[in-house]
Formats: structure tokens, C-alpha cells, sequence
């Protein structure tokens, strides 16, 4: 089996561990890669559901690590590869002065990736009938693994220590929408200042499409580098059943802020998130990826993953045939536009650790 292809089975199959603990600790709920694991396989690191449904009755089994932090996969009982898991960062054994534990504060995406969701509130998460229907945004608020609002200035100390002390390349602050018309961009063009005031590292800052374009500028001038505007769903009708709340933003706007933002960031430092599994088809996704490449916008497409907890956690996940499907005439398009993952300055489409995209990238595999 090849690396890809491998990838793409295990990110939408998951995988079932004989030591849950190997490794850098599993997130489970919260913005981004929830209920999954960093896991490096032939050099490449990635996330893997660890505990979703699908990942219970995964074929995947990883073994215990060896000393060395090495473990072997095993498809059916038979090897397959090997795995190592990145080690625990050290940062997550500070506090700050008053006692919040920075894990608390941000987290360590992949490898190298310092990753905070800066408000952990959302006006759209607060209503059953205007929630993302995947979204866990307010578990690990519940839970107690997180605090609902990070101040710059404990992002700037966090920040600071994860690079001294992991080598931390780059950053992602989401945040969950809050109320008015800048959609979260007030709170992280702060953050991003205070970031980059205390240390040097490339910042993605992401959110909805403030109403006015102005903020885009306003980010990048605090420091953002690239900035990331999710449509998630690419089509109104499953934008409006998934997404009932964020879908009251129309398409038409998204497509006005992305150029809008290209402008300001650069071409290829503009990127989306869209999660395949949703119900769009594969042509809708190739189309909306087709034009989000024309325009300079990097089309970062990740397979669904049904998060324990959330409306859509017996949804089942896609089908790696179908991640297939579009993952490899996407590398295509996204090579034949220019853009490369490995040119972004920061965020998702730099990391790639939730899509196997970058490996089929990476190896140029046509479909
Ligand atoms: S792709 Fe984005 S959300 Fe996924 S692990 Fe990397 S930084 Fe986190």
C-alpha cells in the first residue's frame, strides 16, 4: 500500500491503539482536529481519529511503542508500516502565574504547529438550531481542558515558551464567531500583535468573513501572515442543513473576502478548509476548488470526521475511495495553479497533518 493511499484509509477508518498513551496526549473535542491523534508515518505527520465511532472498529491497529517511541501498524493483524508519535511538548508543563496551564491555552498541532482557539465561545454554537452540526467547539470548554478566552498576553508567553522550548515553526489561531460585524477579527489582529511582539513566528489567523473588508488589513498589518476563511460545505443546500447559523453568511460574500483577501496576503496565502463527507458531491468540490485556485485561494480539503458528541457523530465518515476521487486531481490543480503547501508561511495548508493532500502533493500523484 502506498503512503497516500495508506493516509487517506487510516484518516477516514481510524485507528485503535494498544497504548493510548504513546505519544504527545490525543485532543478530543474543541475547534480543528478533535477526538485525533498526531501519528508520523514514512516522515510525514498526520492526524488520525482515535476516538470516533468509525475508529472503534477501525482494521488499523497501532502496537505499543518501542523505547525509541516506534510502533508498528497493523492492517487486519497483518504489518503494514511503521509509526512513530511525536513526543509530548514541553511548554504543556508551564503555567502561567496565575495557574492556567498553558495546554490550556494552545496546543500543539502535527509536529510543529502551535495551535489556540482564541475565543472558545461561538454565537452560532450557542443555539441547537444555528450550530455547525460537527462542530465540538464547547467540549473541551465543558470539560475543562480549556479556558473560553485567551488574552494575548497569555498567547504571547505561550507562544514564546513553545518555540524556546519545542521549535515550534508556526501558529494557528482560530476562534469561534463572536457577536458584531468584524466576526472574531478584533480579538485575533490583538493577538496576533501581542504574538509576534514577543516572539518570531509565522502567524495564520482564521475566521468568517469580517463584514467589512477593512479588517483584512487590519489583521495583516498586526502581524497575520496568511489568513484562513473555512466554507466548510461548498454547495447552499448543505451549507444550510450542516451549518444552519454560518450559512446566513451567503456564499457571494465569501467569494468577495477571499479576493479581497488575496489582495492583501498574497496569492497562496489565502486559504479554506473544506471537509468532504458533508453530502457536497466530488464534482462540487473539484468546481469550488477549481475557482478557488483561479483566484489564488488555497483549497485545503479534509475528510469529515464524525466527532463523538456532535449532531453528526453517527454520520458515517467518507469513504477513502472517495477521498481519493478528489485528492488526486486536486494536487493537480492546486501544482498547475502555482500554489504549494510548503509556500505557505503558516496555518493548515503549511501543516497539511489533517489531509493526506500534501502527500499527493508532495509524491505529484495524478488520478
Ligand atoms: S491541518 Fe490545521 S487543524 Fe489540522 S493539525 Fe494542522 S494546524 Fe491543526
Amino acid at each position: 500500500m502506498t503512503v497516500h493511499t495508506l493516509i487517506t484509509d487510516l484518516q477516514t477508518r481510524g485507528m485503535r491503539l494498544v497504548d493510548p498513551r504513546a505519544g504527545a496526549e490525543s485532543r478530543r473535542g474543541g475547534a480543528g482536529p478533535s477526538d485525533h491523534k498526531a501519528v508520523t508515518i514514512d516522515g510525514m505527520t498526520v492526524m488520525v481519529p482515535v476516538h470516533t465511532a468509525p475508529a472503534f472498529d477501525s482494521p488499523y491497529l497501532v502496537e505499543a511503542p518501542d523505547e525509541k517511541g516506534r510502533a508498528r501498524i497493523l492492517k487486519d493483524g497483518a504489518p503494514l508500516a511503521e509509526a512513530a508519535f511525536p513526543a509530548k511538548p514541553r511548554f504543556t508543563d508551564l503555567s502561567t502565574a496565575d495557574g492556567i496551564p498553558y495546554g490550556h491555552i494552545a496546543q500543539l498541532h502535527s509536529r510543529d504547529v502551535l495551535a489556540t482557539t482564541v475565543l472558545q465561545t461561538c454565537i452560532r454554537y450557542e443555539s441547537r438550531k444555528k450550530t455547525c452540526k460537527f462542530c465540538s467547539i464547547g467540549q473541551s470548554l465543558a470539560a475543562g481542558r480549556t479556558i473560553a478566552r485567551k488574552t494575548p498576553a497569555q498567547l504571547a508567553e505561550v507562544a514564546k515558551a513553545a518555540v524556546e522550548l519545542d521549535g515550534v515553526k508556526h501558529m494557528v489561531m482560530t476562534t469561534g464567531t463572536p457577536k458584531g460585524p468584524d466576526r472574531g477579527a478584533a480579538v485575533l489582529a490583538e493577538s496576533a500583535a501581542a504574538v509576534k511582539a514577543a516572539v518570531d513566528l509565522p502567524i495564520q489567523v482564521q475566521c468568517e468573513p469580517p463584514e467589512d473588508d477593512s479588517w483584512l488589513r487590519r489583521m495583516h498589518e498586526a502581524g497575520a501572515d496568511s489568513l484562513g476563511m473555512h466554507l466548510e460545505a461548498v454547495t447552499p443546500e448543505v451549507r444550510a442543513e450542516i451549518m444552519p447559523g454560518k450559512a446566513s453568511v451567503p456564499l457571494s460574500k465569501y467569494w468577495d473576502s477571499f479576493e479581497a483577501a488575496v489582495e492583501v496576503f498574497g496569492r497562496g496565502q489565502v486559504s479554506t478548509y473544506i471537509l468532504a463527507g458533508l453530502g457536497d458531491t466530488e464534482e462540487a468540490i473539484l468546481r469550488t476548488a477549481e475557482r478557488l485556485c483561479a483566484i489564488g485561494v488555497y483549497p485545503f480539503v479534509v475528510p469529515f470526521v464524525p466527532i463523538s458528541g456532535t449532531p453528526l457523530e453517527s454520520r458515517p465518515a467518507p469513504r477513502p475511495e472517495f477521498m481519493a476521487r478528489i485528492l488526486a486531481p486536486l494536487a493537480q490543480m492546486i501544482l498547475a495553479s502555482g500554489m504549494r503547501a510548503t509556500e505557505i508561511k503558516a496555518g493548515c495548508g503549511r501543516c497539511g497533518a489533517c489531509s493526506a493532500l500534501s502527500a499527493y502533493e508532495k509524491l505529484g500523484i495524478r488520478p
